[in-house]
């Protein structure tokens, strides 16, 4: 089922979503919904406050070619810069729920990834690299509340202000409608 996409400026982006205690099949339908919802915008990471829910549910798919498809489900996922060598780099980031930006985001490059998989199962991923590092980083500030416009150089921020204002008012509104 294709989900509805929250966009900048509903306010459930701005929540800090809930931990997850038990892992549902309801949770892991919601799960396969969003990965649905994530294909059909062409995207890699979605999470769940963009689709309304204000819970600790991310889903990645970095694959390119709908053959070679390789869907992650994590919940209640933490992405850890490694300590040691890690510089931040920047790199060109979008957002689903921001459309129409790309503006270029720094973050380290080397990240320990936990998360509880579909199948109830503790996964522990050291030195996690490349887009997959950058998405998982990405996807947990939507956890937390944070979008990636945040985070981009003044002279993007002053390029895209007037979109942003834009989108603002239209979906202010549009933000208390699920949980
Ligand atoms: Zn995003």
């Amino acid at each position: 089922m294709i989900l509805p996409i929250s966009k900048y400026g509903s306010s459930i982006l701005r929540k800090k979503a809930e931990p997850i205690k038990e892992i549902t099949p309801e949770l892991v339908e919601l799960a396969r919904n969003m990965l649905e919802t994530m294909y059909k915008a062409n995207g890699v990471g979605l999470a769940a406050p963009q689709v309304g829910k204000s819970i600790r549910l991310v889903v990645i798919d970095l694959s390119k070619e709908e053959e070679e498809r390789n869907p992650i489900i994590l919940f209640n996922p933490e992405a850890i810069p490694e300590e040691g060598e890690n510089p931040k780099e920047p790199d060109e980031e979008g957002c689903l729920s921001v459309p129409d930006i790309w503006a270029k985001v720094s973050r380290p490059t080397r990240v320990h990834l936990t998360y509880t998989n579909e199948n109830n199962e503790q996964i522990d991923m050291r030195d996690v690299t490349g887009k997959f590092a950058r998405c998982a980083l990405h996807e947990q500030d939507h956890l937390n509340g944070i979008l990636f416009v945040d985070k981009i150089s003044i002279a993007d921020k002053a390029m895209n202000a007037s979109k942003l204002k834009r989108m603002a008012k239209e979906n202010q509104s549009s933000g208390n409608s699920a949980l």
